[in-house]
């Protein structure tokens, strides 16, 4: 079959030979290393469950996909996609980690950091609205894991508040890479798109049928059904503006209405807004992607003053929630 498993797919274990003498073995995980709890949530293909790890007593969380599902949707393609982008972001703690993979006769299965905070959306529910502090804090969190999956070659293509999980420090981890594009060679440089890139079919594919949510869409993927780097920060101006607002900035009564509103950046600040913010959000939610702050910029913005970027910003407390 066309599901292959690699990567992190093995761990090893200490064990004694006929002779006392210690040996690490290689061993791979399967179902029965593992004790199944919780359902954390249910996707179209898939259900989470939270998962301890027998031998360690670690904690994860485990998506179980169905074959027989993803075959017959035609999700094949993605899955796979989700899978080689999580083994290529492994070092970063803002990326929900792909820990081992493995497969039953009915099921794979893919088991990921536990993110026992669950969707920043909810969060942002409870709450209606972040304050400046809580922004800076959740925002700098993101922007330092999109920074990485960039540099690592990498766009998201599906950022939003959904796809923002926390975990038990209430730190982001960002989730669901089955719509991510992995860039060519080059990819690492720019956000151009190779000549001949294998994914060619899947892009046109996904403009039109694959756009989850259309709030967060940038104006390029509706124009001219291409998403570059800079897809990613046209979204995170999105959520920027959402914390803050408690609304996505483009939202219609449909996803026709809501593509009209971005194409024409049709959107306004709400009274009261914090001016501050609001230039951030105003040099990212522009048309050409071309032009849109770069992240390095987006770092010395003033609206993060304060945060210190790097490993730093993963051992500070997350701010009390208002
Ligand atoms: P769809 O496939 O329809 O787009 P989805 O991407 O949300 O949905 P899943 O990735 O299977 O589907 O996630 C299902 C639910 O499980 C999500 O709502 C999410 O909140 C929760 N979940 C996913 N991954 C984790 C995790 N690592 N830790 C905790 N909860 C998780």
């Amino acid at each position: 079959e066309e599901w292959k498993e690699r990567g992190a797919a093995v761990s090893t274990r200490q064990e004694v030979d006929a002779n006392g003498r210690p040996v690490s073995k290689v061993v791979k995980k399967g179902v029965k290393d593992f004790n199944f709890g919780r359902t954390l949530g249910e996707g179209s293909y898939s259900t989470v469950l939270a998962a301890t790890d027998r031998q360690t007593l670690r904690e994860y969380a485990i998506k179980v996909l169905d074959k027989r599902h993803i075959i017959k949707e035609k999700k094949v393609k993605y899955v796979n996609i989700e899978k080689d982008t999580l083994n290529r972001l492994t070092d970063h703690p803002g990326i929900v980690r792909l820990y081992y993979t493995f497969q039953d006769e009915r099921s794979l299965y893919f088991v990921l950091d536990l993110a026992s905070g669950g969707e920043l959306l909810g969060t942002l529910k409870k709450m209606g609205t972040f304050d400046e502090e809580c922004t800076r804090f959740y925002g700098a969190q993101i922007l330092d894991s999109i920074a990485y999956m960039h540099s690592r070659g990498i766009i998201h293509r599906d950022l939003k508040p959904e796809n923002v999980l926390l975990d038990d420090k209430m730190h982001t981890k960002i989730t669901d890479f089955g719509t991510a594009k992995i860039l060519g060679l080059n990819g690492g440089q720019d956000g151009s798109r190779p000549a001949g890139d294998p994914m060619d079919g899947a892009e046109t594919d996904r403009a039109v049928s694959f756009v989850g949510t259309a709030e967060y869409v940038s104006p390029e993927l509706l124009t001219d059904k291409n998403a570059c780097k800079a897809s990613d920060l046209w979204a995170f101006g999105c959520i920027i503006y959402q914390l803050l607002a408690g609304r996505p900035p483009f939202k219609a009564a449909n996803e026709y209405l809501t593509f009209q509103k971005i194409v024409a950046l049709d959107y306004t600040f709400p009274d009261g807004f914090p001016e501050v913010a609001r230039d951030l959000i105003e040099r990212l939610l522009v048309l050409d992607p071309a032009k849109r702050l770069p992240i390095d910029h987006i770092k010395n913005h003033q609206f993060f003053d304060g945060i210190i970027w790097g490993k730093g910003l993963w051992k500070q407390k997350a701010p009390r929630l208002r």
